[in-house]
C-alpha cells in the first residue's frame, strides 16, 4: 500500500504576482527559499514579539527579507556572500520598493562582524550554510537586545536530520551531523529558552533569558 502525505496549505498568506515571480525564479534556479509554512510562522513570531530590527544571515534572492518587511512593521539587515545572489536580491529589493527597509551586505557573515558590531537586533534569522550554524549563532548573539530571539531555518534539512546516515553521501552526512550537534548544543544552552518545531523545513526558536 502506498501512503501519500498530502501537504495542505494551512495559512492564509497573500502572495501577489511579484511574490509569485520570486517563488517561480527560486524553483527554476533551485534556490532554497523559505517554505510558506515557515514564513508564516516567522511573520507571526515577529508580530507577537513586536520585533522591529532583524538581522538575516543568508539572503539568497531576497525573498524572505522582502516577505518579512511586506508583512510586518520591521527593518531587515541581510547578509549574502555570493555575488550573483546578492545582485539578484539587490534588484528584487529595489523592484519591491523596499530600499528604505532592507539593507543588504555582500559579505561573508563569518568575516564581517565589524560591520555590525555597533548594531542591535530584536531578532536574528539564521538561514545560511547549515554546517556553520553554531558559528553564526556565537558570532552574532552579542548583538541581540534583551529578550531577543534567534530563529534558525532548515533544522530538519529536508527531513535528513534523524534520518539514516548510511544512506547519505559523505558530505551530506557531515552536514547532517553538524546540524544535529548544533541542535544538541542549542538545547543545552541555558542562556536561551529554545524549542525546535517541525514547521516548514524545521525551525528553532531561542529566546534570550533575562
Ligand atoms: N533566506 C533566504 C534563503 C537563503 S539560502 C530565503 O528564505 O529566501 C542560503 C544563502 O546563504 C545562500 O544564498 C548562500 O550563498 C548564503 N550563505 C551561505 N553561507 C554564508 C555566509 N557565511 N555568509 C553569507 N551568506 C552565506
Ligand atoms: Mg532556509
Amino acid at each position: 500500500m502506498i501512503i501519500t502525505k498530502v501537504m495542505m496549505m494551512r495559512n492564509n498568506l497573500v502572495f501577489d504576482s511579484f511574490d509569485d515571480a520570486l517563488k517561480e525564479y527560486a524553483k527554476e534556479n533551485k534556490v532554497p527559499i523559505i517554505l510558506d509554512e515557515g514564513l508564516s510562522f516567522l511573520i507571526n513570531i515577529i508580530k507577537v514579539s513586536k520585533t522591529k530590527k532583524i538581522l538575516e544571515i543568508g539572503s539568497a534572492i531576497g525573498y524572505s527579507a522582502i516577505e518579512i518587511v511586506k508583512n510586518t512593521d520591521s527593518y531587515v539587515d541581510t547578509i549574502e556572500r555570493n555575488l550573483d545572489m546578492y545582485n539578484e536580491a539587490k534588484k528584487n529589493i529595489a523592484l519591491a520598493n523596499l530600499n528604505d527597509k532592507i539593507n543588504i551586505y555582500n559579505v561573508d557573515a563569518l568575516e564581517s562582524f565589524d560591520l555590525f558590531k555597533h548594531k542591535k537586533y530584536d531578532l536574528i534569522f539564521i538561514d545560511a550554510a547549515k554546517a556553520q550554524y553554531k558559528k553564526f549563532f556565537q558570532e552574532f548573539e552579542i548583538l541581540l537586545n534583551d529578550n531577543g530571539i534567534i530563529i534558525c531555518d532548515n533544522m530538519n534539512f529536508h527531513n535528513l536530520v534523524n534520518g539514516n546516515l548510511d544512506d547519505m553521501s559523505r558530505s551530506l552526512r557531515g552536514l547532517v551531523r553538524k546540524l544535529s550537534e548544533f541542535e544538541a548544543w542549542l538545547l543545552e544552552n541555558d542562556k536561551y529558552l529554545s524549542s525546535i518545531y517541525d514547521i516548514g523545513d524545521g525551525m528553532s526558536i531561542s529566546i534570550k533569558k533575562e
